[in-house]
């Protein structure tokens, strides 16, 4: 019954992306596709988080979407 796509296209490069919560970055492959998409890579001001510093995440906006 469920009508949601198994998997969909990246907007920027046009990888294929699975559709499921572990596809954080959708509907982009990646990260780096969707700063681009963004525009903020381009800008080189972004700084990806590593393990150091906080990383503000909201697990339950995923299920929004
Ligand atoms: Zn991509």
């Amino acid at each position: 019954m469920s009508e949601e796509p198994d998997s969909i296209n990246c907007p920027n490069c046009g990888k294929n992306v699975p559709w499921t919560r572990a596809s954080r970055y959708r509907p982009f492959c990646s990260q780096r596709c969707q700063l681009i998409d963004l525009g903020e890579w381009a800008a080189e001001n972004y700084r990806v988080p590593g393990e150091a510093g906080p990383a503000p995440e909201k697990p339950d906006s995923e299920s929004l979407q």
